[in-house]
């Protein structure tokens, strides 16, 4: 068992990164290492394991047995604790130039441990204008020892002139039955359970382990699946719409709360407001509020981008559950994503034609990329569920 094996349907990617690994090492022994390279790109849809693979490759870098998965140095890269590891993950909707030019000056150290110094940058379409060429200049010229792993949802995502000095690693959606598998056999989950969230999540392995394991999650499933038939008239889409976007705030709330109060405390730490109750030092209250106001600036960026991802995980629920009665329609022998909702999507294909399953697909696309655009959820998605209405 080594690290790649974690790697859930992604044989392909896994060879290449081995190889590469390999010549890795290759290079440290003094040799010329034909295969390895400082920047890399990796691709592939969401849920497909892109930052999973680039820390499957950072371990094999840093391993002496190129990513055996048991030793120190590769628990260290699963943990984020290996000193030559950066892990970079945007916290709000985009990565500022700023940041960037530390993270280069950062990333041009020599390694701490000798092989390598590693930046796993996640999201990194998330980079603006700026950052991105300040990166091009730093994936340009690398310092000998440094590896930029890029990760992002398209190649068409990254500037071409990034993407053109990576080599690219294309994830691909893993099968449902690998899928199921590794929920089975990691998570202790029972095979129908795992096998209907493996399903349901059509491929996004972290979706699937959520569904298996969390009931909350199954009941927000449940809620937005039961939008279509609530559509009757144009109040219940109002009030479908409202719900919806109501439903993702709590749950981004939730999220973002635990994290915005330890890193509140966190900061305080820093800035001498100790458990003593003095207050904050007089010498530093001016640097403490800064910060203060500024991990406020991150924190409410990053409750933005939770909220939004979590409509976005819904939307892409309501997606494949119309891609179900497409399927139906056509009579595509194809395994259904909501086969817990077989009799409805029976009936929603007999009711519709074709064209209305095709045109309520765009309506719900449409309002992922409104929304991506920044319009007002509750005014997207209102537009959405309008547009869902059954006909007549
Ligand atoms: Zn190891």
């Amino acid at each position: 068992m080594g690290v790649f094996d974690d790697l859930v349907g992604q044989e392909q990617a896994a060879l290449t990164l081995r190889r590469a690994a390999a010549a890795g090492a290759e290079i440290l022994a003094g040799g010329r290492g034909a295969g390895m390279t400082h920047a890399w790109l990796f691709t592939g849809p969401p849920g497909s394991g892109r930052e999973e693979a680039a820390r499957a490759f950072a371990a094999a870098l840093f391993c002496p047995d190129q990513g055996c998965g048991h030793c120190d140095l590769c628990h260290q890269v699963a943990i984020g604790s290996h000193p030559d590891l950066e892990i970079v993950r945007p916290q709000g909707l985009s990565y500022g130039i700023k940041d960037t030019r530390q993270l280069i000056l950062r990333a041009a150290g020599a390694p701490t441990l000798g092989r390598w110094r590693v930046v796993l940058f996640e999201d990194a379409d998330r980079a603006t204008e700026g950052a991105s060429n300040a990166l091009l200049k730093a994936i340009e010229e690398p310092p000998p020892r440094t590896v930029w792993l890029l990760c992002a949802p398209a190649p068409d995502d990254m500037m071409i002139t990034i993407r053109s000095r990576c080599r690219q690693v294309t994830l691909v959606t893993p099968p449902t039955a690998a899928v199921a598998h590794v929920l089975a056999t990691r998570e202790n989950v029972p095979p129908a359970m795992a096998e209907f969230a493996a399903r349901a999540a059509q491929g996004h392995i972290d979706r699937a382990r959520r569904l298996a394991l969390d009931e909350e999650a199954r009941k927000r499933r449940d809620a937005v699946l039961s939008i279509p038939r609530s559509l009757t008239g144009v109040a219940e889409c109002v009030t479908a719409a409202e719900r919806l976007v109501k439903t993702a705030e709590e749950e981004a709330a939730a999220v973002t709360a635990v994290l915005n109060e330890s890193e509140v405390t966190e900061l305080r730490k820093i800035y001498g407001e100790g458990s003593s109750g003095k207050g904050l030092n007089k010498g530093l209250i001016r640097g403490g509020a800064g910060a203060l106001k500024d991990l406020e600036d991150r924190q409410k960026s990053r409750a933005t981008r939770t909220k939004r991802d979590v409509i976005d995980t819904a939307l892409l629920d309501l997606v494949a559950f119309y891609r179900d009665v497409l399927a139906v329609q056509f009579g595509a022998r194809v395994e259904l994503a909501n086969e817990d909702r077989g009799n409805e999507i029976e009936g929603l294909a007999r009711s519709s034609t074709p064209e209305d399953t095709l045109r309520r697909i765009d309506a719900i696309m449409r309002c992922r990329e409104r929304l991506a655009a920044n319009v007002n959820p509750q005014m997207a998605v209102e537009a959405m569920t309008l547009s869902l209405r059954r006909p007549g």
